[in-house]
């Protein structure tokens, strides 16, 4: 048993244009630190296109279609300020939708301890009717409905370490509560949600806002004292974690100041709850990370305490 991981090149046909922090070399990154020796043995699937009606479980049906025929054949179309669409996006943010469906459908059937989607663009501020913040699809809500749904399972958790708050998962998971969503972030950024008293319908939702210039400390505190515990009581039957790397010290668009063993322990850890509670069912997902240094160093170390599971 081991990690398995989803990718696929259509990925890197996303473009959004000159200068834009969420480029294909960030996949190109990844591929680096997957092609190392500790990691180059582990099973590699392509990440399959996610179908319309996956995308439609938390998705508005009208924007998915709106979406999907707004793809340009030349040049950019713009969803909002700093999201675009080139001519080859439909098979990134397709498949970074499907690569955690199929990720969920592998480790539920055992094929796998846990899984890695190395896939862009990220999701997590993406809301049911709305593209934000670089983000197209809500990869990981997509994946979290498609465990409910196609396994049958009634408790998915969300775990987000990316340094901005995931404003859309909350959006799709905080009136339901069979969906834990607990994040990690950086206040005062964009997107300017995820005060600790959005608490969801049953207490389900948790967020743990960081000052700027936090570092190790802080962070760790925050996951252990309040995250893990509430994660525990929740007793997840599958965990999602989406994975960004931007709360890194070198990320030039946030400010806190953790390190790749900051990543190896959080992974650590959550992968130690995923144990007790759910057969170390876990799934992961890049999200952000736009520093190259830093993203391959909280990559490396995600990728370290997945494969120790
Ligand atoms: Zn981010």
């Amino acid at each position: 048993m081991t990690t398995l991981i989803f990718t696929h090149p259509d990925c890197l046909a996303h473009d959004t244009g000159p200068g834009h922090p969420e480029g294909p070399h960030r996949l190109a990154v990844i591929w680096e630190v997957l092609d190392r020796d500790e990691f180059k043995g582990l099973e590699r699937r392509p990440a399959p296109e996610a179908t319309t009606g996956q995308l439609a479980r938390v998705h508005d049906r009208a924007y998915v279609d709106a979406v999907l025929a707004a793809m340009p054949v030349q040049g950019y179309h713009r969803l909002d300020g700093d999201t675009l669409l080139s001519p080859g996006s439909r098979g990134a943010i397709l498949r970074a939708a499907g690569s955690v469906c199929a990720a969920v459908d592998a480790v539920m059937a055992g094929e796998a301890t846990n899984a890695f989607c190395a896939v862009r663009p990220c999701g997590h501020h993406a809301e049911p009717a709305r593209a934000m913040g670089f983000c197209v699809f809500n990869n990981v809500a997509v994946g979290a409905l498609h465990a409910r749904e196609r396994h049958g399972l009634s408790r998915v958790a969300v775990v987000d370490f990316d340094v901005h708050h995931g404003n859309g998962t909350q959006a799709m998971f905080a009136q339901d509560a069979g969906l834990f969503f607990a994040s990690t972030h950086q206040s005062p950024l964009y997107p300017g949600t995820g005060a600790s008293w959005e608490r969801g319908v049953a207490d389900n939702i948790l967020n743990l806002p960081l000052d700027p210039y936090s570092g190790s400390a802080e962070f760790r505190q925050a996951v252990e004292r309040v995250i893990l515990p509430a994660l525990e009581a929740f007793a997840p039957e599958l965990l999602l974690i989406s994975a960004g790397f931007d709360a890194h010290a070198r990320d030039p668009l946030a400010q806190l100041g953790l390190t790749g063993a900051d990543f190896e322990w959080v992974t650590r850890k959550l992968v130690e709850v995923a144990e007790r509670q759910c057969g170390n069912r876990v799934v992961s997902v890049l999200e952000g990370g736009y520093d190259e240094t830093g993203l391959a160093e909280g990559c490396a170390a995600h990728l370290r305490a997945l494969t120790r599971a």
